[in-house]
């Protein structure tokens, strides 16, 4: 059986590293592994700059989904996880220009406790009124899809949706609370609300009802020593060189009887590599021919690939809407830094509203959040920016966005240090959005996809954006092409 998977990010890395097993379990296995560019990992990068440890694109995974760890002991690199270092779990958020903490005892956006409830000035006295109610809601089923923002709102109402919900999840999917699915981003809520109609009382009882773990409370994120690439290289290693086709961009998939083509748009190099093999041109061949195909690409990229077999789900995936960001690394002297607010030695980072008109999204103290990411005489900070409500970041030259970047920093944190370094990353559409009736969406790709036998489909546009999600995705889609 061959197997083909078009694009190199953890989805497809993780689909030919289960496929690498099977091989080697099996000899009438072979897989190939299509990546555009000349590296693997897609967004997933890690770079060393005097000393400190920057993640260009995702710098951790929440631990409790258990996939990107479960990969990592099948990796033989358990060893190499850290957890966050949650001791210094604080994070503000911006409230007119001020950096306020965020209360003890909130969970993702639901307070648990009542005096850090009472006592915050991240919300009016209205809100907290209103959050006190909501705690003697009654059990609702939803009916249908809505919005994040618009769940939020009929819980905590409107100002906890600009403070929290809209920042949080511009921080996961790069989205707006307006447009994203409550069913797809906020399951869990949606559980509770169905149960206890409030989600204070149901948080409440979820944390009662959980077993205290036996080596303490789990870190919310984890990372690897070396970074997110280290997971990247982890798997690249266990798989066959031979089947990885980096620099090759597949430009578009075909279908004969129950054979899958593709079309390859090799690199002059390897064309001449071929051409001095087949030694005439005529045999030369411009496409391949697979059992099975794994597309792990962007939902666009497989709407283009899909378009000649199956038009009707090709521009269904088309319309999955995506959000592009920037990210930027900066690194400082410890000594020479002399920023305020929210204290550099003691958060996680914080988070901006949009109601604050700035155009950082959120920046993170990286220093404090893992260990070992800067020197002890350094700090590094990372900043996000565009989101889906500033697409037009991505036209700023670099320039622009670090000047953009420092005045905003000066503004928030009183910062005006010159950082020894900076780096910038730019990750056009990149992000999938969930929007209102995302789930219904998925439904109808799997109900079309079925009368294509030998597709799979992986990537972040489907049941998850998360690492640990993407990996599932790649595993599963690799355990569905074996099954078949
Ligand atoms: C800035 C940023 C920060 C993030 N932070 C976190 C985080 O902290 N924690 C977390 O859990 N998640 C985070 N995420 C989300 C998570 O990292 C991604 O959802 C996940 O890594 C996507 O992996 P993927 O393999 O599906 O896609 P990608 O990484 O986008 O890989 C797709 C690959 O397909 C290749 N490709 C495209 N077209 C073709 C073609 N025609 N032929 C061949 N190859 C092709 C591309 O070159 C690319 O390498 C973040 C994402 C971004 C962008």
């Amino acid at each position: 059986m061959r197997v083909a998977i078009i694009g190199g990010g953890i989805s497809g890395l993780s689909a030919a590293f289960r496929l690498e097993q099977a091989r080697r379990g099996g000899p009438d296995l072979r897989y190939t592994l299509f990546e555009a560019s000349d590296r693997l990992g897609g967004v997933m990068r890690t770079e060393r700059v005097e000393g400190c440890l920057i993640e260009a694109g995702p710098d951790s995974f929440l631990s409790e989904k258990q996939s990107a760890a479960e990969l990592c002991r099948e990796l033989g690199i358990a060893d190499q996880l850290v957890g966050s270092n949650d001791a210094h779990r604080r994070t503000y958020i911006l409230v007119k220009g001020r950096l306020v903490e965020m209360p003890d005892g909130l969970q993702f956006m639901v307070p648990t406790k009542l005096w850090p409830t009472i006592t915050t000035p991240l919300f009016s006295f209205g809100t907290k009124l209103r959050m006190a109610r909501e705690f003697f809601a009654s059990p609702h089923t939803a009916n249908g899809d809505e919005s994040a923002a618009a769940f939020v709102e009929r819980h905590f109402g409107a100002e906890v949706v600009d403070r929290l919900a809209d920042p949080l999840l511009a921080g996961v999917y790069g989205g707006s609370a307006e447009r994203l699915s409550v069913r797809a981003v906020l399951p869990r809520f949606l559980d509770m609300e169905a149960r206890y109609g409030s989600l204070s009382r149901a948080m409440l009882a979820a944390m009662k009802s959980r077993p205290p773990a036996a080596n303490g409370p789990r870190p919310i994120f984890t990372s690897m020593k070396d970074g997110m690439q280290q997971l990247v290289d982890a798997v690249v290693a266990q798989l066959d060189p031979d089947a990885i086709r980096t620099g090759t961009r597949v430009k578009a998939l075909g279908r004969e009887t129950s054979q899958w083509i593709v079309l390859p748009d090799e690199p002059a190099s390897n064309i001449e590599t071929q051409l001095a093999a087949s030694q005439r041109r005529s045999k030369l061949r411009l496409y391949e021919e697979f059992d099975r195909i794994i597309v792990a690409t962007p939902a666009y990229i497989a709407a283009g690939l899909l378009r000649s077999v199956e038009p009707h789900l090709a521009s269904l995936l088309g319309e999955t809407n995506y959000s592009s960001s920037v990210t930027v690394a900066l690194g400082y002297a410890a000594a020479g830094f002399d920023g305020r607010g929210a204290k550099q030695d003691d958060g996680f980072g914080f988070l901006v509203p949009r109601s604050e008109g700035k155009r950082l999204l959120a920046c993170t103290f990286v220093h404090n959040k893992f260990p070992h990411r800067a020197p002890e005489d350094r700090l590094l900070l990372r900043v996000f920016l565009g989101g889906s409500h500033d697409p037009g970041v991505l036209q700023i030259p670099n320039e622009e966005i670090l000047r953009i970047v420092r005045v905003e920093l000066r503004q928030i944190l009183g910062l005006t240090a010159e950082p020894l370094f900076s780096r910038i990353y730019r990750w056009e559409r990149s992000m999938a959005q969930y929007e209102v009736g995302h789930l219904e969406r998925v439904a109808e790709f799997e109900r079309l996809r079925s009368g294509l036998p030998g597709l799979a489909l992986a990537g972040n546009a489907y049941r998850g954006i998360g690492v640990p999600d993407c990996i599932k995705s790649g595993l599963d889609a690799a355990a569905e092409a074996l099954r078949s």
